[in-house]
């Protein structure tokens, strides 16, 4: 398992629900959070380790125990968004200012498939939001007005295809 880069197009993938929470699905969530904490993350989606099931984990800000979210949904958010600088594993060094909800909820299943709500607000809220983007193969830089996504992919294009000579 390993941390994919935007370029690779499975971080434009479609994800589907897990249906099956047996001991593999807790192995493959183990090692997604090893992959976050090597790269000091605050969260990850499974399409940035290459794969397309609903699993996002997420590192409540001042927790040390990851919240691994199975399925997850938002059922409500907040009118007010607010904006703030943000980043991605799969951009590395890049932040830019996104405006989201400022509180959200969420559903979703832990690893043994047991349901829970969790109402976020803030940064947590934020981080969620993040990650499930990913599950639908939406990015953070699609948050921004066109004319800037343009102007960045294309910067972000030159510069892959100059790292690869
Ligand atoms: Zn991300």
């Amino acid at each position: 398992m390993y941390l994919r880069y935007f370029g690779d197009s499975v971080l434009r993938a479609k994800c589907l629900d897990v249906e099956c929470f047996d001991k593999s699905l807790t192995k493959f969530a183990e090692s997604m959070f090893k992959v976050m904490r090597e790269n000091d993350g605050v969260g990850l989606a499974s399409t940035q380790v290459g794969n397309n099931r609903r699993i996002v984990i997420v590192l409540p800000p001042g927790k040390p125990k990851p919240l691994v979210m199975i399925n997850p949904v938002v059922t409500s958010k907040s009118e007010s968004r607010v904006v703030y600088e943000e980043g991605c594993l799969s951009f590395p060094g890049m932040y830019k200012d996104i405006a989201r909800p400022s509180e959200i909820s969420v559903q979703y299943s832990d690893l043994n498939g047991q349901k829970f709500e969790l109402d976020a607000e803030g940064m947590l809220a934020r981080i969620i939001l993040h990650e499930l983007d990913h599950l639908d193969g939406k990015l953070f830089i699609d948050h921004l007005h066109w004319w800037a996504r343009v102007v960045l992919t294309t910067q972000l294009r030159m510069k892959l295809i100059f790292n690869r000579g």
